[in-house]
């Protein structure tokens, strides 16, 4: 038997880790399994997998997680400490699925274990990149990207040498907008409806303007150092190669597969195994046709913004996520357009001098935290 906990069980990516973990029930001891404010969802999940620990971040939520579980034996915590408790308790897998830079605390607490990460949780890597893969390094943990690009590319590069890849390519489904003429208009249930792939909505928005495939340009950017100039990105709309590794020799391999999130989850969780999922067999002939083209950087500017932020690199990467989740919230609130999404950043970006580079989890908190007042500052005066 495993171990495994899921922070941020109660979401898209956890409930599909729980899947897997239900269909091989025998083979996984589930450790902690928390979530933001879904009570009813968590208690009904640490119940179960018969938890050891069910945590809620929302601490003013604690005495009803409490009431959930009464004559379960799991115990029940509340607020940001426990959360990164509960991550630095030692199990084989931690998967990381919170959403957003809220995530970082708890992933640090997880790698100072030195364990295995699984790591969904996108806007921790990109705020920290440095102090993270730092953190990896001297625990000695283990860091697998979920995020199925990253994932397509971790496969790819599986028995051959990073100094033989001559570029990485990240596709890109182009998001449900790509095609729609007046971004202006666009409302937050058009935004959240993506094509290929179900997903949470902060996530989805972040698909629409493209800057899912920003921060993922600079998760690249982190997980495999093969040179900024070396990371491209395709828009195929069919969402059916999820990334492509070219070699010094001419030869590109590329990871196929359907949209379904517990491809790369299964394969981060077997890890270097491989395990069984539910998964019909991909049925190339009925797909038809694969397409390719160029982003749109003057309609969807997020993807040259990242590009811009990781060159310049030490605190610019977490202003962009800290300033987008910001901006992405406010449209899911309708308080602002979406074409005012990646106004807002690029305007955070671009004011005064960035700040020294964050060295530690506090100055990258720092960073974030101030970005966030900032963004905040800007919505009020517009
Ligand atoms: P969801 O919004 O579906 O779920 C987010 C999870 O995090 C929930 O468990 C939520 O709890 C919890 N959470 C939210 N805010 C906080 C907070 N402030 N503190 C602690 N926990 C919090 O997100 P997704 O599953 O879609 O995405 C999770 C991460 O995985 C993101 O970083 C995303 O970019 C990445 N990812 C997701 C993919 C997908 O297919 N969904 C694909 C690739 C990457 P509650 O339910 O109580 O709100």
């Amino acid at each position: 038997m495993r171990s495994i906990s899921i922070l941020g069980a109660t979401g898209s990516v956890g409930e599909q880790t729980l899947d897997l973990v239900r269909r091989n029930r025998e083979e996984w001891k589930v450790v902690a399994l928390t979530a933001h404010s879904n009570v009813a969802a968590l208690a009904a999940m640490a119940r179960e997998f018969d938890a050891e620990v069910a945590v809620i971040a929302d601490e003013t939520r604690l005495d009803e997680l409490r009431a959930a579980l009464a004559g379960s034996g799991i115990e029940a915590a509340g607020g940001r400490a426990a959360l990164c408790e509960a991550a630095s308790r030692p199990v084989d897998m931690t998967v990381a699925a919170i959403v957003g830079c809220a995530g970082l605390g708890p992933v640090m607490a997880a790698i100072e274990q030195g364990g295995t990460i699984a790591l969904a949780n996108k806007e921790a890597l990109v705020s920290a990149g440095e102090v993270m893969t730092e953190a990896v390094k001297s625990h000695g943990a283990t860091l697998l990207p979920v995020d199925s690009e990253h994932n397509a590319i971790f496969q790819c590069l599986s028995g051959n040498r990073i100094e033989d890849v001559r570029s990485i390519t990240l596709t890109a489904s182009g998001g449900p907008l790509r095609l729609v003429e007046n971004l202006d208009a666009v409302t937050p249930e058009q935004a959240i409806a993506h094509p290929n792939w179900d997903m949470g909505a902060k996530i989805s928005v972040d698909s629409a303007t493209m800057f899912n495939k920003g921060l993922e340009l600079i998760e690249a950017h982190h997980l495999f150092p093969v040179g900024l100039d070396r990371i491209r990105i395709v828009v195929h709309p069919q969402s059916v190669i999820h990334s492509m590794v070219e070699y010094r020799d001419g030869s590109t391999l590329a990871q196929l597969g359907p949209s379904d999130m517990r491809v790369p989850i299964a394969s981060c969780l077997a890890w270097p195994l491989r395990m069984d999922t539910p998964m019909a067999p991909l049925d190339l002939a009925a797909i038809g046709e694969l397409s390719f083209f160029a982003p749109d950087e003057v309609r969807f500017p997020a993807t040259r913004l990242a590009r811009e932020a990781a060159q310049a690199g030490g605190a610019a990467p977490a202003i962009l996520n800290a300033a987008n989740e910001i901006a992405v919230a406010a449209f899911l609130e309708r308080k602002i357009a979406f074409s005012r999404i990646p106004l807002l950043v690029e305007r955070v970006l671009s004011e005064g001098q960035l700040p020294d580079p964050p060295r530690t989890l506090e100055e990258v908190l720092g960073v974030d935290g101030s970005a966030r007042k900032r963004a905040n500052e800007l919505l009020e005066l517009a």
